[in-house]
């Protein structure tokens, strides 16, 4: 990927932003908004200083397009009361160990007692499962369109093994749904997007048609180096420029336009849209998250133990008073505008989940341009 860090190569594409941006009349004052929706995204803006490019008109809107972000916290206290139920082992990735529900967060649940193992796959949280089958073991199962095949790949490998104590607590998500909601209020001001790179690479092009044909924005799905965000950048400047709204693909060596075909096939196996999924500052969301699909019932944590979506669901719980978690994930307030930012929200403390996670907003900013 060296190319794509090649500083001539950045030169040439910042210059060919500062030409489109000046055609377009782009101001730090009256800048042109582009939403990056991936939290992989938002780590290279802000670690490569892309930031900065507000000095020429154009201004990053961080989306929501980190998975232990947009958890509700409701989601954390169901995942707390699954992990300390009697035999239960929960398998989780470690960045949803610090995301604080109401009651705390799944490491204070293991420091009260409950059995929570960090894994670095589900494959592993099948291997703890295989290792004791005198125990439950419940995977937490997170994340976009990238992350459900390999959940998906495990769940059928379970189901082929014969593993009976075994089971996900799915919280899988999808990345158009939102981006609709996003473009139905009247509040937001993006002119366009740069799409998430990861995801696309499953999901492929056309789930973001309706972004171009319904609400004429342009989108173009990026890598993650320095040169691809800005060569997206541009590409995105070009079709304001030509007042064209399509969705372009920049990140043409890995993403294809139907997606990966395999991968596609092993979602629709073993997950179906739930009609309703909460988002922590967005609410609940049509057909924006996924479930285990009925035949696979036997592997599903909710129907198991009869809590969250399957059962008994926990409280929404409203924002602590100043958390601004919400208004951040809409990409409608920046990180340091809110009142805890660097204050008691920081890494080693975070207040909300966006500071938890390395793709959070407010995590990237202190880590990298809050300090500046
Ligand atoms: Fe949420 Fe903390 Fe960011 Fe404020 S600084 S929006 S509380 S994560």
């Amino acid at each position: 990927a060296d190319e794509y860090r090649d500083p001539a190569h950045a030169r040439a594409e910042l210059a060919r932003i500062a030409r489109l941006a000046a055609t377009l009349g782009a101001t730090r004052d009256k800048p042109i908004s582009i939403m990056e929706i991936c939290g992989g995204h938002t780590h290279t803006i802000f670690r490569h200083g892309l930031d900065r490019l507000i000095d020429q008109g154009i201004e990053f809107v961080h989306g929501p397009g980190c998975p232990v972000c947009v958890l509700p916290q409701a989601r954390i206290d169901e995942c707390i009361e699954i992990a300390s139920r009697p035999g239960v082992v929960l398998a989780t990735f470690g960045d949803a160990m610090r995301v604080p529900g109401t009651k705390g967060s799944l490491l204070v649940a293991k420091a009260k007692g409950a059995d929570v193992r960090i894994v670095y796959s589900p494959l592993d949280a099948l291997a703890l499962a295989r290792k004791m089958p005198e125990r439950e073991v419940v995977f937490f199962a997170l994340g976009f369109e990238t992350t459900m095949p390999a959940t998906a790949l495990t769940l059928l490998q379970a189901e082929r093994e014969g593993i009976k104590n075994f089971s996900l607590f799915c919280n899988h998500i999808t990345v158009p749904q939102p981006l609709r909601v996003l473009l139905q209020d009247p509040m937001m001001q993006i002119h366009g997007f740069v799409g998430p790179g990861h995801v696309s690479m499953v999901i492929g092009l056309e789930p973001y048609e309706f972004i171009a044909e319904q609400f004429r924005r342009p989108l173009v799905v990026a890598g993650f180096e320095p040169v691809d965000l800005l060569q997206s950048v541009a590409m995105v400047l070009t079709q304001l420029v030509e007042g064209r709204a399509e969705i372009e693909n920049q990140y043409a060596r890995v993403v294809r336009k139907a997606g990966n075909p395999q991968a596609l096939a092993a979602i629709d196996a073993v997950f179906e849209p739930r009609a309703s999924f909460e988002w922590r500052g967005l609410g609940e969301i049509e057909w924006s998250g996924m479930k285990i699909r009925g035949r696979y019932a036997a592997f599903d944590a909710e129907q198991k133990f009869g809590v969250g979506y399957g059962g008994t669901r926990a409280a929404t719980a409203p924002e602590l008073a100043d958390c601004r978690c919400g208004e951040v994930v809409k990409g409608a307030m920046k990180p340091p505008d809110c009142p805890l930012f660097g204050t008691v929200c920081r890494p080693e403390t975070p207040v909300g989940a966006l500071m938890v996670s390395s793709e959070g907003s407010c995590a990237a900013y202190w880590q990298y341009a809050g300090r500046r």
